[in-house]
């Protein structure tokens, strides 16, 4: 059995002609930055969320930076955030210059405690980024009115929710702006890197656009606040718009194979992911949980199987942000989780039988323990 590690490998053959005519497309339409595939695709994509604006960019990371950038974020703003996420939705807000303030997760979503927010405002406070972590929604009314009341804006880390609802909202349609990442694996996923930052306000839509092109308006030679050169591909955009009338298709056999495993490990130790009310899950990763994750992790060696932990190191805890001051003890939920969870095989191509071969021996090791 080889390992379950996800390869984009079996999708590309299901969808080898679709993707390779948007390739030729592009290359056969003599515009190879910012053309037509580009401005399709942010139109296509804005339009599935609902909202009037979206601009394509490198990768999510810088989708992060350039929504933070383009509400005005920067140097001294503190922005409040989980320590349970990916990397780079902080690697972003330290790139602006601006401080990240940790507040400690849910200990049944995982997500951000939206109750512990109104303790960590200070003065400094600017933004709230709530992540939609794994495929559901930070519980949003709340942060809304923080926000609300003390002027703050909201940018949504939406890079593992394409397509997730929060009651009946999509994830991205919610804040003043929401960052997207087409990373390979993702539920929506480009061939390569990709991003885009959505929102409804003109204003943030145009300081975008001239964000990720040095600074200037397109094709006019005159930077009016320094940028970056971060611009979606058109090869990746091309891509996309093949991926993006799937992405429903997708989420619902993700949705499936995680009905599956719920069921099979129903009323065992392992703990499945539990939906918040009002949240529709899309199965980005399925995070599962057991106070011995170390020991089946070891015995799923012995049937091949290698799985993925999202993620082992909270950031809070990591190296590179020791300059923020924090230790293990400040988000304990956070902390100890990191230590407990593990994540089970989950990717559209994953077939039944595949699945059932993973059942089987998650179930053998967790009958040895
Ligand atoms: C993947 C991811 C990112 C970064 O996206 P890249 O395209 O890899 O730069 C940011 N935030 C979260 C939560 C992610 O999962």
């Amino acid at each position: 059995m080889t390992q379950h590690v996800w390869g984009y490998l079996p999708e590309y053959e299901k969808e080898r002609a679709d993707i390779l005519d948007a390739v030729d497309t592009v290359f056969s339409s003599g515009q190879l930055v910012l053309g037509k595939s580009v401005r399709g695709f942010e139109q296509e994509f804005a339009a599935y969320h609902d909202v009037a604006h979206c601009v394509g960019v490198d990768n999510g990371t810088n989708a992060i930076v350039l929504g933070l950038r383009a509400l005005g974020i920067g140097p001294g703003d503190e922005v409040i955030t989980v320590s349970n996420t990916a990397a780079p939705t902080v690697v972003a807000i330290n790139a602006v210059g601006a401080t990240p303030v940790f507040v400690d997760i849910h200990p049944d979503t995982y997500l951000m405690d939206v109750d512990q927010v109104a303790a960590a405002l200070t003065p400094r406070t600017r933004c709230l980024l709530p992540v939609h972590l794994y495929g559901q929604c930070v519980d949003m009314a709340p942060l809304q009115e923080l926000a609300d009341k003390h002027g703050l804006l909201v940018l949504e880390d939406c890079a593992q929710a394409h397509g997730a609802r929060h009651h009946g909202r999509i994830a991205g349609s919610m804040g003043n702006a929401a960052a997207f990442s087409f990373y390979p694996t993702k539920v929506l996923g480009a061939y390569g890197d990709a991003g885009a930052t959505v929102t409804d306000d003109a204003d943030v839509d145009a300081r975008l656009r001239r964000l990720r092109f040095y600074g200037m308006e397109d094709r006019y030679y005159v930077v009016e606040t320094p940028g970056y050169n971060s611009r979606l591909d058109e090869v990746q955009a091309a891509i996309l718009r093949t991926k993006l009338p799937r992405l429903n298709d997708y989420i619902a056999r993700r949705r499936a194979i995680a009905d599956r495993y719920a069921e099979a490990f129903d009323g065992t130790a392992l703990l499945t992911p539990r939906t918040a009310p009002g949240n529709e899950h899309v199965y980005y990763v399925y995070v599962v949980r057991h106070p011995q994750r170390d020991r089946i992790i070891e015995g799923l060696k012995a049937h091949d199987i290698a799985l993925n932990i999202s993620y082992p190191w909270p950031v809070h805890i990591q190296k590179g942000f020791d300059h923020l001051g924090y230790g293990k003890d400040d988000l304990p939920v956070t902390t100890r989780l990191a230590d407990e969870i593990f994540s089970l095989p989950m990717y559209p191509s994953l077939s039944d039988a595949e699945q059932e071969r993973v059942i089987d021996a998650v179930s053998d090791v967790l009958g040895r323990l």
